[in-house]
């Protein structure tokens, strides 16, 4: 799989494996970095939480940090958005465009730019993660990979937006190395790897209540699972970087987001029912991020981001070419993020760490989804390969030079 695309990104990283770690004890510690990805996260739905107090872990990141919208590509969808962060590069260039590519479910095969954890892993840094989007199959890291949404497997033959279990899995690898998916089955449980399918509009009709609660009830089954997993990895996998992602706040933002009559599709059946489905979510995640934050001390960098926002559906819908392609199948969804100017849905950026500035908002979108990756190599002094479109987020950092960014 991946030997096709970086041959030689393999070789060096099988060569070098043997002296890892000799290199960790002999030099003296890297950056740690985690990064937690949030997929669809709306700043319009999370300001009034931050006000009310419903938020206090984002509260305190963004109080130590530095914040901000992330302008995000054209047509933003997950794997399209996140495979750009990885690599810094456009969507023609790293070929991962979408769910689907040339009628086949987006996967780690068409990837044809190197994404950042591998970089990392070929400079000897310790990489692991986890359910991060367009990482199936996955791909061998410095560390470990457990894939995220696009992973196929039985009852979501195509992976496209649904949640086969770690024990489901089918078409490639969910876990590298594979003698760790026997100690993840035994010590965290049989996981679903990605968040729960949306219902489809005949199976809704009739039954809108009982489903809606059904469906939310899956999807918090499936956030306490991924909080179980992560606090696991980062207990006994520890590693200089780690990427965690969440992906169901989305997914219940296009059926739940809590629009009014006014909005386009607005259904009282469905959209009066739960108002609070989709604060709710970041309520939530909230307290997953409570968890992760337990594994975060002063030398450690924490980076949250989501890859685009979300928005209640416009008026020019009809006329729209993006017109929801990818999400709904026949749910009938009110919000959607794959808008043709995708300055309409900027994605969110927090950083705090080791030299970065405090209580910093961004203005604008000056930031953008080609920044993370070399802003990540910046954070432990790696220079940026000339295809990364890019640049180093300096305005984050008190001193833009390397050594205030690797010191511990
Ligand atoms: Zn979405």
């Amino acid at each position: 799989m991946v030997l096709k695309k970086f041959p030689l990104l393999l070789s060096i990283l099988l060569l070098a494996l043997p002296v890892f770690g000799q290199q960790q004890s002999s030099s003296k510690p890297k950056p740690r970095v985690i990064v937690v990805g949030v997929n669809g996260m709306e700043l319009d739905i999370i300001r009034p939480l931050l006000l009310q107090g419903q938020m206090p872990n984002l509260s305190s990141v963004i109080g130590r940090g530095a914040y901000g919208k992330l302008r995000t590509v054209s047509a933003p969808n997950c794997p399209r958005v996140y495979s750009t962060l990885f690599t810094s590069t456009n969507p023609e260039e790293h070929g991962v465009t979408g769910f689907i590519v040339g009628g086949i479910t987006a996967n780690t095969n068409m990837l044809k730019e190197e994404p950042v954890w591998s970089m990392l892993s070929k400079s000897g840094i310790t990489v692991g993660m986890a359910n991060v989007p367009a990482t199936f199959p996955v791909m061998p890291v410095n560390g470990y990979m457990i894939s995220g949404m696009l992973t196929r497997g039985k009852n979501c033959e195509d992976g496209v937006l649904c949640a086969p279990k770690l024990s489901e899995v089918m078409g490639g690898d969910a876990v590298y190395p594979k003698s760790m998916q026997a100690e993840l089955l035994k010590n965290v449980g049989d996981f679903y790897i990605d968040c729960e399918r949306m219902p489809a509009a005949a199976d809704l009709k009739g039954h809108e209540t009982e489903l809606i609660d059904k469906w939310l009830g899956k999807v918090q089954l499936i956030r306490e699972q991924q909080t179980k997993l992560f606090d696991y990895l980062l207990t006994t996998h520890p590693t200089e970087f780690t990427f965690l992602a969440q992906s169901c706040e989305d997914r219940t933002g296009h059926w739940l987001y809590p629009i009014t009559p006014f909005n386009v599709g607005y259904n009282p059946s469905i959209n009066s029912v739960r108002i609070d489905a989709f604060p709710d979510q970041y309520v939530a995640f909230d307290k997953v991020l409570g968890s992760i934050l337990k594994h975060v001390d002063e030398n450690t960098y924490l980076i949250i981001f989501s890859d685009h926002g979300i928005k209640p559906l416009r008026e020019f819908e009809e006329k729209d070419p993006h017109a929801h392609m990818d999400h709904e199948k026949t749910t009938p969804v009110i919000a959607k993020h794959d808008f043709a100017d995708g300055d309409d849905v900027p994605g969110s950026f927090f950083a705090m760490g080791p030299g970065i500035k405090h209580d910093l908002r961004l203005m604008g979108l000056g930031a953008s989804v080609y920044d993370v990756a070399p802003t990540l190599l910046h954070i432990y002094g790696l220079e940026q390969p000339k295809q990364m479109r890019g640049r180093i987020l300096t305005e984050i950092f008190e001193s833009p030079d390397n050594k205030v960014a690797v010191k511990k």
